[in-house]
């Protein structure tokens, strides 16, 4: 049976924005030593915006942006999702794909009138391909803390997208309230090397894992639990959800995909990160009543 401390703590959890899905995961936060992050959505706001693009010499810019927001209106990524956002703004039309792949963790595969596209990171569409036609520009963008895809055709690379999303205006905060407690911080993003690492120094984060595949996430999860034993990841996206699972503590943000949600064992309703400190201090506190 529940303990009454553990039942108080949970409400009073749940009155502030944070639901717990039962009381073992409080006293499992209330040991957390290591907190992983995913970036897009978590420590960002998720909502990226298009600021640069560069298109291959003799393709008509509008039939590029045209397809490219074709192929993207099938995925629901938030980067798909800027890029859509930014053709309707431009009052381009377009109509869906014939047919659309989302490949988790790289890009999207689509064709149109019976050519194929491919949109996503420069290894989805052929690294040394990629770099060579962006020419140093995905360099600069990344030290923007931009993040960088590419639209390829069976010519080649067809463009380069830049897009830059804003960190959340409480993530510093957050994070430095976790550190003072003692907690170490850690980002494990799909993003690049170079994006990653200006996002981790504009936020102060303790460390970062870039270019991590869903599996990846779940591995570096294991990892920081096997060297700080008990250990929570926060996360909102499909990709997010096996490393939820995996953690001792999987907390969703509340406006994250239905499987971040049902995978989590703690869900922040506002998607407000200082609540995680809120949360392990409630635990903590309901951990030396019950002892
Ligand atoms: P994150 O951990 O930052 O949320 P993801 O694992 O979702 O990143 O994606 C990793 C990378 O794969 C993105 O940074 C992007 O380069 C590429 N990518 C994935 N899906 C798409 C898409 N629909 N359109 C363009 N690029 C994509
Ligand atoms: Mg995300």
């Amino acid at each position: 049976s529940i303990m009454p401390a553990t039942l108080s703590a949970i409400s009073s959890g749940a009155r502030s924005g944070i639901l717990f899905k039962g009381g073992a995961h409080l006293e499992n936060l209330s040991h957390v030593k290591a907190i992983a992050f995913d970036k897009t959505g978590t420590l960002t706001r998720g909502k990226p915006e298009v600021t640069d693009i560069i298109i291959r010499k003799g393709l008509n810019r509008d039939s590029l942006l045209k397809v490219s927001a074709s192929i993207e209106s099938r995925s629901n990524h938030p980067l798909a999702r800027a890029v859509v956002r930014y053709v309707q703004n431009e009052q381009i039309p377009f109509s869906p794909p014939d047919h659309l792949e989302d490949v988790a963790g790289w890009g999207v595969k689509g064709t149109i009138d019976q050519k194929e596209w491919k949109i996503g990171k420069a290894a989805f569409v052929g690294k040394e391909e990629a770099d060579a036609f962006a020419n140093g520009a995905s360099l600069v963008f990344a030290e923007d803390g931009k993040t960088t895809i590419f639209v390829a055709d069976h010519e080649g690379i067809a463009a380069v997208i830049a897009l830059k999303d804003i960190i959340r205006d409480e993530t510093k905060q957050a994070l430095k309230i976790l550190q003072d407690e003692g907690i170490f911080t850690i980002m494990l993003t799909g993003d690049s090397e170079k994006t990653a690492k200006a996002i981790a120094a504009e936020t102060a984060l303790g460390s970062y894992i870039a270019q991590c595949l869903p599996e990846h996430k779940v591995n570096h999860v294991k990892d920081l639990l096997e060297k700080y034993g008990t250990v929570a990841m926060v996360g909102d996206g499909i990709n997010d959800a096996p490393a939820l699972a995996t953690a001792s503590v999987g907390i969703a943000m509340g406006e994250g995909s239905d499987v971040a949600l049902e995978t989590a064992d703690v869900v922040l309703m506002k998607n407000d990160l200082p609540k995680i400190a809120e949360a392990i201090k409630l635990s903590r506190k309901m951990q030396r009543i019950v002892k």
